[in-house]
């Protein structure tokens, strides 16, 4: 069973100690690679705490010398689908298993400046396709939150879960395509964002569905969001989809008071699925946002059932031109013995992509194939219009929407496997969201029966992460769910 746990520190009482001289980045390095190395969770694919040490001993010497940047010697890590110059930068594939990027990502970038120190990369399902991380060619992580049974961590950002929710790492890095930065935040009980498409660049980061990939931070708390978030986002004129907006301090707004918050509940996401301990726990943070002054909204959103069909047509048709770059000849494996140039394509596409890869290029490909674009491609494309109409629709009379991140808790691992469609619903809610592009969060908002972490999503109006922030955190000081551990309660964990 999991490695155990370690006690919840937060980035910002980490930034306390660090600013009180009471520990050093060092220290605090070391302390972290120990708990990472001494970890059978499987969290992580490279460790690099060589470097990681480098980087905190410079880290202290900056610290000295009075020059302290914001994450200035906090340690971090990156799931591996961001490319760090001299890194193994694998994706969860085999196809790269052996490659070396020759950059770093913009958004490790940010992070490095502003003085955080990265430990290591976090395990993922390959390419970011899956909901449970069992698509890794580096084998599935196990949720620290598992009982008697194993239990997965979500997806596919879930070595980064998994690592937080252990204790293994304060903070780290995943992606959003269409839930998983908030679906494995809701099944490990973190603090997950996705920001507006286009608030962090995608630069460097691996590509699976570039109109809907986003980076965001994976956190104990909103605030600590927000301080990550400071970092992470910002123009970078090497993405074209970059947003030029100006830099916004995320926690500056972070305490204002609830007071009048219109809260949206779209119907469509308290329907037939809904798991009845998650809905129950749902209901109840409702009730705590209208303590805090919050007046409850009924919207619609009646186009989000489509939402799923839409994306599992737009997001395959992009990966599948995007993996085309994955041949054997510009990066990464390539088979052993072919006969010529073609059978070393097909070779080396069959060998290095796992089964889920080859199942979203062959469906993406299909989808786009001439005779079958019109009916599938350009019809996906309508109904993400109409969804996004939706929304804009529903914020007419709300602030922010809120929802269930999943419809049920945490799985066992194996249990999804045999049945795609049924692992694919696991994003109902989500995928609404990354499809019109906005931002949300999903945030600790309590137990099942059985003890396990249910997740509350927040979806705020295009660029109002602040309000976002702010929503999410004042929940926060009410409540104390972001800070169980697996064995601070009674059922869950060890
Ligand atoms: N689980 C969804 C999928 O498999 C979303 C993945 C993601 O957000 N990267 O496509």
């Amino acid at each position: 069973m999991p490695s155990s746990t370690h006690p919840i520190v937060t980035l910002r009482e980490l930034q306390t100690q660090l600013n009180d001289g009471k520990v050093s980045s060092v220290e605090l390095s070391q302390d972290y690679l120990a708990r990472i190395n001494n970890s059978t969770l499987n969290s992580f694919i490279s460790v690099n705490s060589e470097q990681a040490l480098a980087v905190a001993a410079k880290q202290d010497a900056i610290r000295a010398s009075g020059d302290i940047a914001p994450l200035n010697g906090l340690p971090i890590a990156h799931k591996d689908i961001f490319c760090i110059d001299g890194w193994r930068t694998t994706c969860g594939s085999k196809i790269l298993e052996n490659f070396i990027a020759p950059y770093t990502a913009t958004v490790v970038k940010k992070l490095n400046n502003a003085g955080a120190v990265c430990l290591g990369k976090t395990n993922m399902d390959e390419f970011a396709m899956g909901s449970s991380n069992e698509s890794s060619f580096y084998g599935h992580v196990i949720n620290p939150w598992s009982d008697s049974t194993p239990l997965v961590p979500g997806g596919s950002s879930g070595g980064s879960a998994a690592a937080v929710a252990a204790g293994l790492v304060p903070a780290t890095t995943g992606t959003d395509t269409g839930g998983s930065i908030r679906q494995p935040a809701a099944f490990c009980n973190l603090t997950g964002v996705k920001p507006s498409y286009g608030r962090c660049s995608r630069y460097g980061m691996i590509a699976f569905a570039s109109s809907l990939d986003q980076a965001g931070p994976l956190t104990h708390t909103a605030y600590d969001a927000a301080l990550m978030l400071n970092a992470m986002t910002g123009f970078d004129e090497k993405d074209s989809t970059s947003l030029n907006t100006p830099s916004e301090d995320f926690c500056s707004n972070i305490d204002q008071p609830l007071e009048g918050l219109r809260v949206g509940l779209p119907k469509e996401f308290f329907g037939d699925g809904l798991d009845t301990d998650v809905a129950a726990r749902i209901t109840d943070a409702i009730k705590e946002y209208e303590k805090l002054g919050a007046k409850i909204v009924e919207v619609s959103l009646p186009n989000a059932q489509l939402a799923l069909a839409s994306y599992y047509v737009i997001a395959p048709a992009e990966a599948s031109s995007n993996l085309s770059r994955f041949d054997g000849v510009r990066y990464g494996y390539r088979a052993p013995e072919y006969t010529d140039l073609e059978d070393m394509y097909i070779k080396t596409r069959t060998q290095g992509f796992g089964a889920e890869v080859k199942r979203r290029i062959m469906i993406g490909a299909y989808a786009l194939s001439s005779g079958y674009y019109d009916a599938f491609y350009a019809k996906a494309q309508k109904i993400r219009r109409l969804i996004s109409n939706d929304f804009e629709k529903a914020f007419k009379s709300c602030d922010v929407i809120m929802g269930p991140t999943t419809p049920t808790t945490a799985f066992a691992i194996g249990e999804g496997k045999s049945d795609p469609v049924a692992m694919y619903l696991n994003d109902i809610y989500t995928i609404p969201v990354n499809l019109a592009g906005l931002p949300a969060a999903s945030i600790p908002a309590g137990f099942s029966s059985s003890g396990l972490p249910i997740g509350l999503q927040i979806i705020a109006p295009y660029l109002k992460e602040s309000k976002l922030l702010n929503v999410a955190h004042q929940y926060q000081q009410v409540s104390d769910w972001h800070l169980q551990t697996p064995s601070s309660t009674k059922t869950g964990g060890q």
